[in-house]
Parts: structure tokens; C-alpha cells; sequence
């Protein structure tokens, strides 16, 4: 009988696909099967989302018994969707421990962007991110990462949303403090279903290693930084990891991911009435957009219940727009998606969505 020290069965959709054959590669020579095998696996996997291997059904009884009694298909429960008005859908997840994680749909005429969560839970603690108040749960595995994509591709399929075109990794977490899991999931995402590096967005708060190896991988994957504020001491407010890697160094990862070559930066900037606002931050944050060759998304704050602050008013976010226009920034003003679902991933981010996946595809 199964206790809970025992280890789960390994999860092929956390494999990325070289590791994925070799793995079913070897299963399949221990039974005497022939290569193809492998082969067949991996399309149900990758094209057809198989979610059991009883599914797979041009594999004879035998082999879905085996290939279910040495792995598991690491499926995420659905626990509720709530669709918005404007089509926005957010999915909420239960892994296979109970923690309850989200993804998001977001729908406009030409794509359909998910949004991931990368961890149950956020460590970070920014000041202005509901998931940040809420304290950090667990890493999210490669496996419970793609299973939201898997989950979200069928769910948007049966509903008539169409193909998922654009990812961003900006729902519950910080992408870049679980590297572990990120790295495979990308490159599941990319080269076992097919999504286009440059139709992924990593966002981050400011990871300095994160964003040096992300700048290290060949693929084009872009990159989507919560800036929020030009300057070091009020970023701190803000950001408590700026304190770690503060803004100096943070601008060296950034030049390094720029330098990189053919990558989309894009940075976030919350609008917080009368914390982030003033008009003499505007030309500050226009000059380092501009160096970085960063895009910006200004980002009307969206109230926590708790917390007194507003968004600043629409002059305020119309002269940031227009100083960073004037300077030669590509800027837009980012209106919020799925409110009425809460469907912000628990934080702002999600807002910027829609411009950020299609600012450089
Ligand atoms: S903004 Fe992102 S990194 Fe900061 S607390 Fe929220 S989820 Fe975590």
C-alpha cells in the first residue's frame, strides 16, 4: 500500500524531449518493444495531450498497463474556472498535494495568451502584489507548469478560443527563483509543443542570475521585467528584492540580456497614486527604457482590499506616457483584463499581458 513517503512515480511530462525518448526508449527495449514505440508515446503526449495512458490507444493493453505502473502523466485537478465578461478565463488548479495554483486566458482578435504560475505562493513579498501578501507555498515542478499549458490548450479547444499562440510566465510567482523547473519547462514548451521561443515571456522582478542565464540560452525567449520604479530607494520599497540585486546590477543583466541579441525586453511600471508617480521619475525611467531598448507598459495600479493605495489618475499616466513617447520610448498604457474574475494572477502583471506577448511576434 502506497504511504505518503513514498516517492511519486516519475512525471514524463516534466521530461524534456530528449530525455523524454531515451527515457521511453529504454522502457521500451527492457520490454522487447520495438523503437517506434517511443515515438507513438510522444505524439499523444505532445500533439494529442493525452491525459492516461489507457488513452494512448495504439499501444496494445500491455504496454499502457506497464507504461502506468512505471510513470505517471502529472495532470493537474481542475478546481474552478471563472470566464470574465470580456473572455478572459482564469483556471484554478489543484495539484496532486492540494496546493491551488492559476493560470490565465486572455483572448484578443488576433492570439490567445496564457498566463503560467511558476509557484504556488510568491516569496518575494512586493508591497503591491496580493500574491506577495500571501506568502510562499512551494516550487511548482516542470510537470505542473506544462500540465496548466496542456489543461488550458484542451479547455480553450472544447470552448472554441482556438490555439494558444503566446505564453507569459507572470502568474503566481517568481519565475526566476525556480529555475530548476523553469529552464525544462521552457524548453518542453518550445520544442515538444511547438510554441516559438520568441512567443514566450519570462517576467521577473530582478533576478540577476536568472536573467544572466536566461541571456545564455540560444533561444530567443523574452524577457519581461516588474521595473515599477527608475530609482534604487523607492524600488526597495517596493521590491524587497531590490535590496539583494539592487538597480546597478540589475541594469548590467539587462545590457547582458540586450547584448544578447534578437530578445524583447519589456518593462513593467505599476502606476501607484502618489507613490511611483511623480512627474520627475518619468524622464528617468524614459532614459533607462531607452538605453535598454526596453518596451514599457505603464500599468494603472489595481487596489488590494488592504492596502490604501490607489491608481494614479489618468493625466498622471497620460503625462508618463507622453515624456516616454517624446524620448523616443515604445510605450503603451495597459488596461486591465478579467477583472471582474480577479484575474490578475493575484497581482498586477497580468494586466500587461496582451502587450507584452505581442510586442515582438
Ligand atoms: S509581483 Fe511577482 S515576485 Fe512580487 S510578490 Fe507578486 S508574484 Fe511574487
Amino acid at each position: 500500500m502506497s504511504t505518503r513517503a513514498d516517492p511519486l512515480p516519475t512525471d514524463l511530462l516534466a521530461l524534456v524531449p530528449d530525455v523524454l525518448q531515451a527515457e521511453l526508449a529504454r522502457h521500451f527495449e527492457t520490454r522487447r518493444q520495438k523503437a517506434f514505440r517511443a515515438r507513438q508515446v510522444m505524439r499523444w503526449i505532445f500533439e494529442t495531450d493525452a491525459r492516461t495512458f489507457d488513452e494512448m490507444t495504439d499501444l496494445p493493453a500491455g504496454e499502457r498497463a506497464a507504461l502506468a505502473a512505471a510513470y505517471r502523466l502529472g495532470e493537474l485537478d481542475v478546481d474552478t474556472v471563472s470566464v470574465s465578461q470580456d473572455g478572459t478565463a482564469k483556471h484554478l488548479w489543484k495539484t496532486h498535494d492540494g496546493e491551488l495554483i492559476e493560470s490565465v486566458l486572455i483572448p484578443t482578435h488576433d492570439r490567445l495568451t496564457l498566463c503560467l504560475s511558476s509557484q504556488a505562493g510568491c516569496a518575494m513579498g512586493c508591497t503591491f502584489c496580493a500574491t506577495g501578501w500571501s506568502g510562499f507555498r512551494r516550487h511548482l515542478t516542470a510537470g505542473e507548469i506544462v500540465a496548466q499549458y496542456r489543461g488550458s490548450r484542451r479547455w480553450a479547444a472544447e470552448q472554441g478560443y482556438g490555439p494558444i499562440t503566446n505564453i507569459v510566465y507572470m502568474g503566481m510567482g517568481e519565475p526566476l527563483a525556480n529555475r530548476a523547473a523553469v529552464h525544462p519547462s521552457l524548453t518542453i514548451l518550445n520544442q515538444g509543443y511547438g510554441v516559438g521561443a520568441r512567443r514566450i515571456t519570462v517576467s521577473t522582478v530582478g533576478v540577476v542570475p536568472g536573467i544572466l542565464e536566461l541571456a545564455e540560452r540560444p533561444e530567443q525567449f523574452k524577457l519581461a521585467l516588474s521595473l515599477h520604479s527608475p530609482v534604487e530607494a523607492l524600488r526597495q520599497e517596493l521590491i524587497p528584492l531590490e535590496k539583494r540585486w539592487p538597480l546597478p546590477q540589475l541594469i548590467e543583466a539587462l545590457s547582458a540580456f540586450r547584448d544578447a541579441g534578437g530578445r524583447r525586453m519589456t518593462f513593467e511600471y505599476t502606476m501607484i497614486g502618489g507613490v511611483n508617480d511623480a512627474p520627475e521619475l518619468a524622464p528617468k525611467l524614459a532614459d533607462l527604457a531607452y538605453s535598454l531598448h526596453a518596451f514599457v507598459n505603464l500599468i494603472p495600479f489595481n487596489p488590494i482590499p488592504w492596502q490604501s493605495w490607489r491608481p494614479s489618475s489618468p493625466e498622471r499616466i497620460e503625462h508618463f506616457r507622453t515624456v516616454l513617447s517624446d524620448r523616443g520610448v515604445d510605450v503603451a498604457v495597459r488596461e486591465p483584463r478579467g477583472r471582474d474574475i480577479d484575474a490578475a494572477c493575484g497581482q498586477l502583471r497580468a494586466n500587461a499581458l496582451v502587450q507584452i506577448e505581442g510586442s515582438g511576434s
